[in-house]
């Protein structure tokens, strides 16, 4: 917890924070302004979280942990902001996925 609100960044990855009266999730070090503790709660990944139906936070992009995405990935999560959460079916977010169909084979 402490590592949480001093925004510690050798915490990025390592666990995500949820604020349940806005339905974000964080990484540790965002620069958002913290929720009290009785409205948080942890999940060890990003994906947890988002199962959770938390959206990544817009300031410290919790689904970027290297650096800048690929552009699918980008892409991807603009339909999820446009349209909300839980809304982009699988074989929309396959549509656009390197992975999609075999054609490009260049992830493995
Ligand atoms: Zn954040």
């Amino acid at each position: 917890m402490r590592a949480f609100y001093d925004r510690d960044a050798s915490f990025d990855g390592i666990f995500f924070t949820g604020v349940t009266t806005t339905g974000i999730f964080c990484r540790p070090a965002c620069p958002a302004k913290k929720a009290k503790e009785e409205h948080l709660v942890f999940f060890p990944q990003a994906k947890d979280a988002l199962a959770a139906g938390f959206r990544p936070c817009k300031l410290c992009r919790p689904m970027e942990p290297h650096g800048t995405p690929p552009d699918w990935v980008r892409e991807v999560f603009a339909i999820l902001e446009d349209e909300g959460a839980g809304k982009l079916t699988d074989r929309q977010l396959r549509s656009r996925t390197p992975c999609a169909g075999g054609s490009s084979g260049t992830m493995a």
